[in-house]
């Protein structure tokens, strides 16, 4: 008898070699190996959203086809959105943390949020960044994101690059609850309508 096991399994190892290499690609295999293709499928997806790897529109596709075998497609749609698609014309932001650009933004920010901003005094950590207007989608870095509290904040700010102090509202900021709001507001940001 033919099993989802080997049916996929060599598209499965595929898209697993497209994980970021700082990625241990290890457990998300082990649980395939163990039977639980759904649930791996759905830790494979988990991984590319946690590093928000880019994505490019075929294996995308390929991975929610997967899912979709074993019923987690709508999980796996929602995670693969923080994925950049480097091909698509509606996707022009791309991750910025832990680089040196995210160095500058957080600098940048700490010296344009005065007093009265509703992000002064919140370290915030700088995720993705729009190639197209200067939007930043940031991590507040309050109590609501130390370990074990919970949901963090985020926000979508726009710098003014005036290097130093700005006058509230500047620099403009929607705070959101739910990370997921927050990308719809920059995934959104260039979508012209239909
Ligand atoms: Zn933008």
């Amino acid at each position: 008898m033919t099993t989802p096991f080997t049916i996929h399994r060599p598209e499965f190892l595929r898209l697993t070699g497209l994980l970021d290499p700082a990625v241990p690609a290890a457990s998300v295999l082990s649980t395939w190996d163990a039977g639980e293709w759904g649930m791996a499928v759905g830790d494979l997806a988990d991984q590319f959203s946690e590093y928000h790897t880019p994505l490019a529109g075929a294996d995308r596709a390929a991975l929610l086809a997967l899912a979709e075998v074993f019923g987690g497609s709508a999980k796996a749609g929602a995670a693969l959105r923080w994925c950049p698609d480097p091909q698509a014309d509606t996707e022009r932001w791309w991750e910025v943390e832990d680089s040196p650009r995210a160095a500058a933004l957080a600098g940048e920010l700490r010296r344009e949020v005065a007093p009265g901003h509703p992000l002064h005094g919140i370290a915030l950590t700088p995720w993705l960044e729009c190639g197209t207007c200067d939007d930043v989608l940031v991590r507040l870095d309050d109590e609501n994101a130390l370990p074990g509290t919970g949901p963090y904040r985020v926000a979508v700010v726009r710098p003014t690059w005036s290097r130093g102090p700005e006058t509230p509202p500047w620099p403009t900021t929607a705070v959101f609850d739910r990370a997921l709001d927050a990308l719809d507001r920059l995934e959104s940001c260039h979508r012209t309508a239909d």
